[in-house]
């Protein structure tokens, strides 16, 4: 069963094949790190992890390389604003470079939460200030930059190709932006380095060929991509919002210095939503897997829900729809607990047929929800209960839900933390988050810890 995949680039299924074995090249942009990653950030690295995780169950081994952009990401993808990072540094009195360790480590937490294996390679944007720099030389020796009082900009008109992948209007676009185009000479043309103000001290700041400032933000991406995985490799992915601006301009700038077109696969993940609406840091209307985690929900629920949707449809989030997808994982796991662990009496074989059918459904393009409604199938089915144990644990490497690990936790309660288990309850269902919040603590002053589950609360002593 041939693994296709949907390529943007292209805008069709395409069957997957490798560039050059050994390995499978995977580039996934990272989080700027300037605040907390939020649950729609995370349903795209869920949907790369699927990626990865199928490739990997296709037998393909794979070299995943993910940057983290700690400097040059404006407040506007156009070009102005303040930097993200200089911004948060004054938000929260770290400096710019304790903001990015921070929020950095936060995120490898909410990974390892999701049970989303880390890259092969992490890359910082920082640390390749040099490539960058040389990169942009490459990128001017071939005729590509031009020089404004602000920075040294791509002109886009060179590239007779620019825009393809996101099918942009050039024309439309050039008509509508007159006005707040200063010195560029087209709408789409972007930085590739900017100068720092005069009179500004930025924490984050080189010199370079052209004069003191920093890289564009779109730079780092051809570059480590480039240093790591090599100009032209076999997957780059990201959200739907990189399609017209980002990774437009990553293939713009590998065009222009080394004259291929970066990756053989453009994917691109679709974006939960939060009221209907798109969830964005910059809105304020974000949730983070920690307000998840607040609220009793185990994080791999959070998972369990992504699996819901296919990665190129909007998802919306809602309470309901994730508690629907805990009592989904909860059913799974009590199921396979069930089913007996290994050392208990002969394992079971894999059974073959809903095998070739679940490879089936995950290389069509990553169909997830069409994968899930055949493990309920198995849940339901006659087969032998070691058998279905088997075949789910083996589904599980695509998963990514940590079914073999889990185990129920009974234990006997004194009545008083009982008594504080049960008004935590009546709270969470008069929606008394904060008392509940309180009830909680209370509980964990004398020693037990509650894990929240479909079937009401577990509680257990603290370890
Ligand atoms: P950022 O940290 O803003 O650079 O974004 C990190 C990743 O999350 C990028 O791949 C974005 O395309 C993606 N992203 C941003 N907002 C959403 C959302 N609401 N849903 C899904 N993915 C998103
Ligand atoms: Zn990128």
């Amino acid at each position: 069963m041939a693994l296709r995949l949907f390529d943007t680039y292209t805008r069709s299924l395409r069957e997957f094949k490798p560039l050059q074995l050994p390995e499978v090249r995977l580039y996934t942009c990272g989080p700027t790190v300037y605040d907390y990653a939020h649950i729609g950030n995370l349903r795209t690295y869920i949907f790369e992890d699927i990626l990865r995780r199928v490739l990997e169950f296709n037998n393909y081994p794979v070299r995943h390389v993910m940057n983290i952009t700690d400097v040059g990401h404006l407040t506007s993808d156009a070009d102005t604003g303040e930097d993200k990072m200089e911004k948060g540094s004054r938000r929260t009195g770290m400096t710019a470079w304790q903001l990015a360790e921070f929020y950095a480590q936060a995120f490898k937490q909410d990974l390892q939460r999701l049970n989303i294996q880390e890259p092969t390679l992490w890359c910082k944007a920082t640390d390749h200030i040099a490539e960058q720099i040389a990169f942009i030389q490459c990128i001017e020796a071939n005729g590509y930059t031009y020089r404004t009082f602000d920075g040294i900009y791509f002109d886009t008109s060179r590239l007779p190709n620019y825009g393809y992948m996101a099918r942009l209007n050039i024309e439309g676009l050039q008509a509508g932006a007159r006005v707040e185009m200063g010195e560029k000479r087209n709408s789409t043309d972007f930085a590739l380095w900017k100068f720092s103000s005069p009179g500004e001290r930025r924490q984050m700041e080189w010199s370079s060929p052209w004069g003191v400032g920093f890289p564009g933000w779109h730079i780092e991406c051809s570059t480590m991509s480039a240093e790591y995985l090599g100009t032209f490799f076999d997957i780059h992915c990201g959200g739907e919002d990189h399609i017209a601006v980002h990774h437009t301009n990553e293939i713009a700038q590998t065009e222009a210095c080394h004259g291929t077109r970066l990756a053989n696969f453009w994917m691109h993940g679709y974006f939960l939503q939060l009221d209907e609406q798109k969830m964005a840091k910059s809105t304020g209307g974000f949730l983070r897997l920690q307000t998840l985690l607040d609220r009793g929900y185990d994080p791999l629920a959070y998972r369990m829900f992504a699996l819901s949707a296919h990665y190129r449809a909007k998802l919306n989030f809602t309470w309901e729809s994730l508690d629907g997808a805990a009592t989904a994982l909860n059913r799974l796991r009590t199921a396979i607990y069930e089913w007996g662990s290994p050392g208990d009496g002969p394992a079971g074989q894999v059974d073959t047929g809903y095998a070739q059918r679940f490879l089936e459904q995950v290389n069509d393009d990553l169909n997830m929800p069409r994968a899930m409604a055949l493990v309920w199938d198995l849940v339901k089915s006659d087969l032998a209960p070691a058998v279905k144990r088997a075949t789910v644990l083996y589904f599980d490497r695509v998963l990514g839900l940590s079914l073999a690990e889990w185990k129920p936790v009974a234990e006997a309660l004194p009545p008083e933390v009982l008594a504080l288990v049960s008004q935590r309850q009546q709270a969470r269902k008069e929606k008394r988050y904060k008392d509940a919040d309180a009830l909680r603590m209370q509980v964990s002053a004398a020693g037990f810890e509650i894990e929240d589950t479909p079937q009401g609360p577990r509680v257990h002593q603290r370890k």
